[in-house]
């Protein structure tokens, strides 16, 4: 009998292992919930704005979601960020550009740190004794709050951390690992001591180790950190899905059990439907995976459901450019927990991207919820849309209403990596270990990012491919 994949998920981490079978001429399943393929990938065309539902922004220091999009014929469409690449944070109700010199906001340059009034001078100071602090020895994880407020201090935890590092994870500064999502910060601890000293090393010093992240932002200069396509990232997911068997895509199939006998997985959808398949890639959220696995692997199940997720949702208002008295001279702001304006940040999408507003015209969005405020998914969407405009409104001087707004809603959207998520991967790796051809892929073990995703996808696409390639056909 010729080897079957089911993929359970068809989220960019589902579609990635797809791709990398269908290269390598291995049949599969792939069974979605939803009716459109990409999962959180979403981004509509709506009067000539292009709209990002979810993600916007790919990593180019992570390369492989551009080498995707490259390999699918989209390399041409690849936009860069567009100048000037600032990004603020508010504080005291007011915006203040992040110094343009720094690696994720800990400076690489004294004269714009000394210069910024995003920190007081005793924060300031506090930031500064970070070149003495010692090293941490041990090798325990720790909380990205706990880890900047070691070595730099409360202030740069409240208005760095907790906005920035934290928040373009949704998550809660005090549980977020350190280790799973900025190694780059430990391990330059652990090499150089100080951060600070590292950073200001020449960069081939202080290369980016696979793993991080986050935004390099701040930065300037060259062609920017991040890449997006015209028309939002769904671009890339239809490119993805075009190359792919139509017949052996699933969509509006929802899962509802996962069994296996001696030799064969299968996969029962609500609507009654049976999938089998020697072999099954659970691309399906952890607490998803929970579920299905417990029908064979209890252990296997609570490890998965030990993975937390945070709800968010986005907001786009399309504006005439001349209802905004601001420059929009950016990418946009994130907003700290102590300035309590409702909402976790504001993109400024038309001047972060080209092609995302018709001209005279700006798209704005912004974030709501998170780890830091759950309930604001509770709020209707006019109230999502008031509250955005309240928080923006002093802000930008916004004089106009928009000329149209959206709300998306992600629920239990944003995978969590807490404190102790490295070890608790490996303890979900060894469990799944146990099962011969069971995988498990997505955001919620080895990466949060879409970049993340597609190489952990491609890398259990060819991991299938050579246990395949092992076993003799029946
Ligand atoms: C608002 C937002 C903005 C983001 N911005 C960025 C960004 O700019 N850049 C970046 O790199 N990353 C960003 N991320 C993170 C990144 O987009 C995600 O981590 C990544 O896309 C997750 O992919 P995934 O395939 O693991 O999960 P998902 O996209 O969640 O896919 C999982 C799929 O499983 C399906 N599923 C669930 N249950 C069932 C079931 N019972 N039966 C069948 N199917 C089921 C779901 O419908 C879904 O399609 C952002 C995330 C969010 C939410």
């Amino acid at each position: 009998m010729a080897a079957h994949v089911l993929v359970a998920g068809g989220g960019i981490a589902g579609l990635a292992v797809a791709y990398e079978l269908n290269r390598q001429g291995i049949p599969f399943t792939l069974v979605e919930e939803r009716r459109r393929p990409g999962g959180v990938v979403l981004s509509e065309e709506i009067d000539g704005f292009v709209l990002d539902a979810g993600p916007d922004a790919l990593l180019i220091q992570k390369p492989e979601a551009v080498r995707l999009c490259q390999e699918l014929g989209l390399g041409d469409r690849l936009v860069p960020t567009q100048p000037p690449r600032n990004a603020f944070i508010q504080r005291g109700g007011r915006l203040h550009q992040l110094p343009a010199a720094s690696v994720l906001g800990i400076p690489t340059e004294w004269g714009p740190f000394i210069r910024t009034g995003l920190f007081s001078w005793p924060g300031k100071v506090r930031m500064g004794l970070e070149l003495v602090i010692p090293a941490r020895t041990d090798d325990a994880d720790e909380s990205i709050g706990g880890f900047m407020r070691r070595r730099f201090g409360a202030e740069a935890t409240d208005y760095l951390a907790e906005p920035l590092l934290a928040g373009i994870h949704a998550g809660d500064v005090e549980r977020l690992s350190i280790r799973a999502l900025f190694p780059r910060f430990v391990e330059t601890e652990r090499m150089h001591g100080s951060l600070l000293r590292a950073f200001r090393r020449p960069p081939a010093a202080t290369s980016r180790p696979a793993g991080d992240t986050a935004p390099a932002a701040g930065q300037r200069g060259g062609d920017g950190a991040f890449r997006s396509l015209p028309g939002g990232l769904s671009e890339m997911v239809r490119a993805l899905v075009a190359v792919l068997p139509a017949a052996s895509l699933r969509f509006g199939q929802r899962i509802t059990a996962l069994s296996r006998d001696a030799h064969r997985y299968h996969i029962v959808t609500e609507a009654g439907d049976t999938f089998s398949g020697d072999r099954v890639v659970l691309a399906t959220p952890a607490f998803a995976t929970a579920r299905y696995v417990r029908a064979f692997d209890t252990r296997l199940a609570d490890l998965c459901g030990t993975i937390p997720y945070a709800s968010a949702a986005t907001v786009s208002l399309a504006f005439r450019r001349s209802s905004i008295a601001h420059p929009l001279n950016g990418s946009g702001f994130v907003v700290p927990k102590k300035e309590a304006t409702g909402i976790l940040a504001g993109s400024w999408l038309s001047s972060k991207w080209p092609h995302r507003a018709p001209a005279g015209h700006a798209l704005l969005r912004t974030f709501l919820g998170g780890a830091r405020d759950p309930d604001a998914l509770d709020l209707s969407d006019e109230e999502m849309v008031a509250r955005s405009l309240r928080a923006l409104t002093p802000l930008i001087g916004i004089t106009a209403p928009p000329l149209f707004t959206r709300v998306y809603r992600w629920e239990n959207a944003n995978a969590q990596h807490e404190v102790g998520h490295l070890g608790r991967v490996r303890a979900i790796e060894e469990a799944v270990a146990a099962h011969p051809g069971l995988f498990v892929t997505g955001s919620a073990y080895r990466g949060v990012g879409i970049p993340d995703c597609v190489a952990d996808g491609r890398a259990v696409g060819r991991q299938l491919g050579q246990s395949i390639l092992a076993t003799p056909a029946t």
